[in-house]
């Protein structure tokens, strides 16, 4: 029987595991315990040797609205670990590097490294958070309907914890979707090389399970390796050494908006409903 969790479904078919984002109501929003639970089941899905392939969808309307910043747990710290950061209640910068350094950096780059093929099967929205759930796939297939963009600009902040927009829309691309704020549709993404392929909404799942298995019937040592290959080009290109960079001027960012705005958003870029009453832990998280 397939394990059970709270914020995602944990399915497979065959050879193909499949991780799907369950909170709909939410826009599949990634709350504190979803990004827990989305670890668990990438490393479940990894250490299973009747699993070749994994597959990331998202249930609903939407892939994912990004990162949740109305999940009350955000700023608690998780029972789950999964790595060695800690003193997430730290007062000022300290607290919130470590927060975001473990849940968005570091969660993204093990998941980035699964010894094992992953597919993202983007629909609806994929926004901000979104992206780094995608791009952490190994490929994307996104149905016509599926709207790319990374909009933190607008509150304040240079892109998303998982800095991965040179590599993934090419530098030029990369600079106009952030300092634009645009919404890209999946014909753009997939021009651009982000996306492999578009598919119409109603195939995206049989797509995605069908190339699933196809890569499954290759020699998985072979795949493995294929993977780990491409992967240490980027690496020789210096992304991760790039990301880190771009993760300490996304926290200058945030301290810069909790000085200037008494929030780690500048507010006046956030939806109505997301603009905070009072000031946000003003001691500088
Ligand atoms: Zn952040």
């Amino acid at each position: 029987m397939n394990p059970q969790f709270s914020t995602i479904r944990y399915e497979t078919r065959g050879s193909v595991a499949w991780i799907v984002m369950d909170r709909p109501e939410k826009r599949n929003a990634q709350s504190v315990p979803m990004t827990y639970e989305l670890n668990e089941a990438f490393d479940l899905a990894a250490r299973d040797d009747e699993i070749a392939v994994i597959v990331l969808a998202g249930e609903g309307e939407h892939f994912s609205a990004g990162h949740d910043i109305t999940d009350p747990h955000r700023f608690e710290e998780d029972e789950r670990r999964a790595g060695t950061w800690a003193g997430w209640d730290a007062p000022g910068v300290e607290g919130r590097l470590a927060r975001e350094h473990e849940i968005y950096l570091d969660m993204c780059k093990r998941w980035r490294d699964l010894p094992k093929p992953t597919i993202a099967a983007v629909h609806g929205r994929c926004i901000g958070g979104g992206l780094m759930l995608a791009w952490v796939c190994d490929l994307i297939i996104a149905s016509e309907d599926a709207v790319f963009l990374d909009p933190v600009v607008e509150f304040g902040v240079n892109g998303v914890e998982w800095f991965a927009h040179p590599w993934e829309l090419g530098p030029r691309k990369a600079k106009e979707l952030l300092m634009t704020a645009e919404s890209w549709d999946a014909r753009t993404a997939e021009s651009l090389g982000m996306v492999n392929h578009v598919v119409p909404r109603g195939e995206l799942r049989d797509f995605a399970q069908a190339l699933a298995e196809k890569i499954a019937s290759k020699p998985q040592l072979a795949v493995k390796l294929v993977k780990q290959s491409v992967n240490a080009a980027t690496d020789a290109q210096g992304q991760w050494t790039a990301m880190q960079t771009s993760f300490g001027l996304h926290q200058l960012a945030h301290a810069h908006n909790v000085l200037r705005f008494g929030h780690p958003m500048d507010p006046s870029g956030l939806p109505p409903a997301l603009r905070p009453a009072a000031p946000d832990r003003p001691e500088g998280s």
